[in-house]
């Protein structure tokens, strides 16, 4: 026997016992699996004649045995097509199983989307048995849930997959003996899989009128039909008076092999220079791997109801990359090659007028269903800063629009259009503070002062936020401006004077401080921007410190990306008669107070400490 992967065997566990309420759903799993398998093939026996093109799938229902069993005549599977994809659940990202995930199956379920496997809920033993396309050998693999599987050699009449579940007995908490009965089967199929496009097999018992008995006096029999338990049109094809959310959504489920619900659905039939039909869908949570490279974005390509391929990548920018949806066109040649497709003209089209619908639903979404939208962004909102900053910004007016900013002043995300609208008029600057979260940004020395003048700020606290407001410079006019760099005390000319005074004033000793850093500042100053803390770090060149700490944490990083810093010392905190004194009577301590100051500028940036035994020293030999 071998053992499933140790993940593998969490879910399986999950799945086994599972209080899901929606155990039904198995079904729709295994017939979309099935769907699939008969697309593969159907595409093959456009090229191959020798496969025999009466696809359907089949279900008998065995009460005595309590068996249900799935046939379909798709592509089938190998040995090791078997081991790969019924050995292992979620191949890609390992999950985090903490203990915070317990009674949340739901979720789990849902963002594992583990098809198969969901039928464990209902079986407590599963029978696989499979012929693939271009094999002469069939094979069975059986399992009974978490202790492993067996896969072995075995017989079997044509290609497909042949799929038997043996039911578990019915408790008090669930009768499995429901899924035996024919009309619950049959409803199942027309809420679930109506709109798969082969046909869904199942033998019905009806009671028919016995043939020659007289109309007068008829006497009925008992007999079994093979009967087409779906409609088969595909949604897209349906007229869309027809179609409503709850059809989409189902649609959604089936066809991408999704647990929850998308945030929404469009149907949209397109008629111009190119014609096509689409379904496309914005998912209610990104993937495991949306932000990593195993990610493969796509929209599903059909050429006339026939599937050419799974993942179109050329149909959606990397940026709108987590929707997903199919394309059904009558203008492409169906036996469309990979590298073809690239340079094709009618597939170009397709994906520029895509795009401009997807951009427009996101807009509608923004204008007409805000928390929609806000949930949209917390979970692809990164995919839209990114496609902001990629390629040197070339995309980033077709972007600006949709991206969202935690404001200061609202505590909420808003928009730059709203930004900028509630300006007053003598603001020239958009402004913005960088850090981790928005706790540790709305702690940040520097814009106390800010937000006491009543200063609305952008709270970035993605790492590639500063990177998008340096491409974007400018909104409707606007500069972004960090607030870390910039004076908000000075609000007269008396001021500025007083600080140019106390500067004069202190200068040595600033100069003195600066030397005993050396380096690590570019210069010390005064400000008189803080309110109680008494230093701070700001930068002086293009890299901001923001910047420095998400270079830094790239794979590659080597620590040379350093932005330049400046200390400031708060004109109005004691420490300064403080430091003053020392720099008149004792300057190897004032050397140590600099090392703390400046170590303690870099904790409130959250930067690492620069030097970790020397500002203990320092702070041991001050105490
Ligand atoms: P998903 O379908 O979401 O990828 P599943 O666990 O449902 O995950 O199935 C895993 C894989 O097993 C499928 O991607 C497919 O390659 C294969 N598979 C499942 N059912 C069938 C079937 N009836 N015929 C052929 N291959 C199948």
């Amino acid at each position: 026997m071998k053992q499933f992967k140790t993940e593998s065997k969490r879910i399986l566990d999950l799945m086994i016992n599972s209080i899901y309420t929606n155990k039904e759903i198995f079904l729709r799993e295994l017939i979309s699996n099935a769907s699939d398998a008969i697309d593969k093939l159907k595409f093959i026996s456009l090229t191959d004649t020798t496969v025999k093109s009466d696809f359907n799938i089949k279900i008998t229902l065995d009460k005595q045995n309590k068996l249900i069993i799935l046939e379909d005549n798709g592509i089938g599977m190998t040995d090791k097509d078997l081991e790969k994809n019924l050995g292992t659940i979620a191949e890609s990202g390992t999950l985090a199983f903490k203990k915070e995930n317990e009674g949340k199956e739901n979720e789990l379920i849902g963002q594992f989307g583990v098809g198969f496997y969901s039928a464990f809920m209902v079986a407590d033993k599963i029978e696989v048995l499979t012929k693939a396309y271009n094999s002469d050998i069939a094979y069975e693999w059986v399992s009974s849930g978490v202790d492993g599987y067996d896969i072995k050699e075995s017989k079997k009449e044509g290609l497909g997959t042949k799929i038997t579940l043996h039911l578990k007995d019915d408790c008090e908490d669930f009768k499995y003996s429901d899924f035996l009965e024919e009309y619950k089967i049959s409803s199942l199929i027309k809420q679930y899989s109506d709109y798969i496009r082969y046909p869904i097999l199942m033998e019905m018992t009806h009671s028919k009128k016995k043939e020659g008995s007289p109309d007068d006096k008829p006497e009925y029999e008992t007999v079994k039909e093979l009967e087409t338990l779906n409609s088969m049109v595909p949604l897209w094809k349906k007229p869309k008076s027809e179609v409503n959310n709850e059809n989409l959504n189902e649609f959604y489920k089936n066809e991408f092999h999704e647990w929850l619900d998308p945030l929404k659905g469009v149907y949209a039939k397109i008629e111009g220079s190119v014609t096509y039909d689409t379904l496309f869908f914005f998912p209610s949570k990104a993937p495991l791997d949306y932000y990593s490279k195993d990610y493969k974005k796509g929209l599903k390509l059909y050429s006339n109801g026939v599937m050419i391929m799974e993942k179109c990548e050329e149909l959606l920018p990397d940026y709108f990359g987590f929707v997903r949806g199919v394309v059904d066109s009558s203008d492409l040649s169906l036996n469309i090659s990979r590298e073809i497709l690239q340079q094709d003209r009618q597939v170009k089209q397709i994906a520029t007028s895509i795009e401009k619908k997807i951009s427009s639903e996101l807009k509608k979404m923004l204008e007409e269903d805000r928390e929609t939208y806000e949930k949209l962004f917390a979970e692809f909102g990164l995919s839209i800063k990114f496609g902001v900053y990629a390629g040197f910004g070339m995309n980033k007016d077709k972007l600006k629009d949709f991206l969202m900013f935690y404001s200061s002043k609202k505590q909420k995300l808003v928009t730059l259009s709203e930004y900028v609208k509630e300006m007053p008029a003598d603001q020239n600057d958009i402004y913005y503070a960088s850090g981790e979260n928005y706790e540790s940004i709305a702690k940040l020395p520097q814009i106390e002062k800010a937000k006491e003048k009543g200063v609305e700020i952008l709270f970035f606290k993605d790492g590639v936020d500063e990177f998008v407001a340096k491409v974007l410079i400018e909104y409707e006019g606007k500069k972004f401006k960090s607030v870390q760099e910039t004076d908000f005390s000075l609000d007269s000319e008396d001021e500025k004077k007083q600080l140019e005074k106390q500067s004069e004033e202190y200068k040595d000793m600033l100069n003195e401080i600066k030397n005993s850093l050396g380096d690590k500042v570019k210069e010390v100053k005064l400000t008189s921007n803080l309110k109680t803390y008494p230093v701070c770090l700001i930068s002086a060149g293009d890299v901001s410190i923001e910047m420095e700490k998400v270079f830094n944490s790239m794979p590659n990083a080597d620590g040379k990306m350093k932005a330049e810093k400046i200390l400031e010392i708060s004109s109005t905190h004691k420490i300064l008669e403080k430091l003053k004194s020392l720099y008149d009577s004792d300057k190897e301590r004032l050397k140590k107070y600099a090392v703390v100051l400046y170590e303690q500028a870099r904790l409130l940036e959250g930067l690492p400490l620069d030097d970790l035994t020397e500002f203990a020293t320092a702070l041991s030999d001050i105490i």
